[in-house]
């Protein structure tokens, strides 16, 4: 003789679960008081009610460390402005194919763009942890496009700026993209140079006062929009490393963009960038000549953290959205979620958002305490890229049909997030790093 669970019943209001159980487990799997029971009632051998407390998987906030209040009252208020400004037009943005230019300054007027930047530039005197906020918000709108040409400028462009920059350098482009006067992009991958950095072709040759590029970058976000460049050359004949700097070019003569079609992000835009004779003055050498590569490494935790951050704000979101629609939707009598097979999966994915979230934490505490966590960062971005991915293909499976379908949130966010295990450095270069670092 044993129990079974005949029926599962959600009640929002007084917030507890009612298990109703039958005979056909063994009843030590549920143990509980009498004082549980709603109403108290002796066990008299046949089914009866427990009351067990739910405990929120729910967005942030919460001021889970490394966050304080502070950064809670931010991620209410960036929330807010995020759905009520970006949300509502992530599935017209998708059908553009472009979000619009106006974000920015949207964005800026709410002092979004500068975040981490000091107040001497416009920024808003913060640090890692509030932009880390806003990167896991952002998620948010429902659009990678839209997510990934704002984290583009935010996150990858401006950055070296802001590290590298001379003064005049910090003026004239940190400064007006903080506004969201300027939009920037970073240009590093080519065709024949993706993961392989050192095999870059564009060239940058010295003539009297500046220098002069030839070559061609691809794949780069707000490759057609971006007012100004930060581009990656070679300034030596030699190869390797050692002959990487970087220039920020702006758009003008000689600069040619073309938009690309993709699989997801369609809101942004993808693009390959051409540069022919274009002429680069020396002011706007950034770092020092044949140092390049210092200044990819030295963002690249940063911009994997970012990814890692945002993969954990959309693959909450999802949880959210799917749960909710299990709960609704119903199939033979019953709600999905009252289906084992399905509240099942749903307890693994709630598990892998938290999985996720607390090795990505680890490593934004980590670095935001100033440690050099190459580990713990490249551990994040490989686990939550491809968690996220398949999270989103299983939620996407939970709608059925309805899952494939345009109108449909998660058939964008499942084409969205494929990105994450190839962008930023892929999988398998998180790996190399990996076993380099474990000395294997
Ligand atoms: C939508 C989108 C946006 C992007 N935005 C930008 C941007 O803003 N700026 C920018 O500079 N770049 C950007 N990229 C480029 C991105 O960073 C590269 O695509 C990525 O680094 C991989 O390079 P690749 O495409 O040349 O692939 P490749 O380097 O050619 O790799 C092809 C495959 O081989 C694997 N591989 C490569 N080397 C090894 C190895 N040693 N061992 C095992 N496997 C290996 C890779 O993991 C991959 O699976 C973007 C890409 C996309 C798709």
């Amino acid at each position: 003789m044993g129990w079974h669970i005949r029926d599962r019943q959600l009640e929002r209001s007084i917030g507890c679960v009612q298990l109703e159980l039958g005979r056909s487990v063994d009843p030590q799997l549920f143990p509980h008081r009498l004082g549980d029971h709603d109403p108290p009632h002796s066990i008299d051998g046949n089914s009866h009610t427990i009351r067990l407390p739910i405990v929120s998987f729910s967005t942030p906030p919460f001021s889970t460390p490394p966050f304080s209040d502070e950064h809670d009252e931010l991620r209410q208020s960036a929330r807010g402005f995020i759905e009520r400004e970006l949300t509502p037009y992530a599935q017209q943005w998708e059908e553009e194919r472009w979000f619009p230019n106006d974000v920015f300054p949207k964005l800026a007027a709410q002092g979004l763009l500068g975040l981490k930047y000091p107040e001497e530039y416009g920024g808003q005197g913060g640090d890692y942890l509030h932009e880390a906020v806003l990167i896991e918000e952002l998620a948010r709108t429902g659009s990678g496009g839209t997510a990934a040409g704002i984290g583009a400028h935010i996150n990858i462009a401006t950055p070296p700026i802001w590290k590298f920059g001379t003064e005049d350098q910090k003026q004239r482009y940190l400064v007006p993209a903080i506004r969201g006067e300027k939009i920037g992009a970073l240009g590093i991958t080519e065709p024949g140079a993706g993961s392989d950095v050192a095999a870059l072709a564009t060239r940058a040759e010295r003539v009297d006062g500046g220098w002069v590029i030839n070559g061609e970058k691809t794949y780069i976000t707000n490759g057609v929009r971006a007012d100004f460049i930060v581009t990656a050359v070679k300034t030596t004949a030699e190869g390797g490393h050692n002959g990487i700097s970087f220039l920020i070019v702006e758009r003008g003569e000689g600069v040619d963009s073309a938009k690309l079609e993709k699989l997801g992000w369609h809101a942004s835009d993808t693009a390959t960038i051409a540069f022919s004779d274009v002429f680069v003055p020396d002011e706007n050498l950034l770092g020092e000549l044949n140092e390049g590569f210092k200044l990819i490494m030295a963002n690249f935790q940063w911009e994997r953290l970012a990814m890692a951050l945002g993969a954990v704000g959309a693959m909450q979101i999802a949880w959210e959205r799917t749960a909710d629609f299990a709960r609704e939707r119903q199939a033979f009598g019953r709600p999905l979620s009252g289906h084992q097979a399905i509240r099942h999966k749903l307890a693994d994915l709630a598990t892998s958002v938290h999985t996720c979230r607390c090795v990505t934490y680890d490593a934004l505490r980590r670095f935001v305490a100033g440690e050099d966590p190459l580990k713990e960062v490249t551990m994040a971005k490989l686990l939550t890229q491809r968690a996220a991915f398949e999270l989103m293909d299983d939620c996407l499976q939970i709608h059925g049909g309805a899952g494939y379908m345009r109108e449909y949130w998660v058939e964008r966010a499942a084409r969205d997030a494929r990105l994450g295990p190839i962008g930023g450095g892929s999988d398998e270069i998180m790996r190399e790093i990996l076993g380099r670092v474990l000395a294997l």
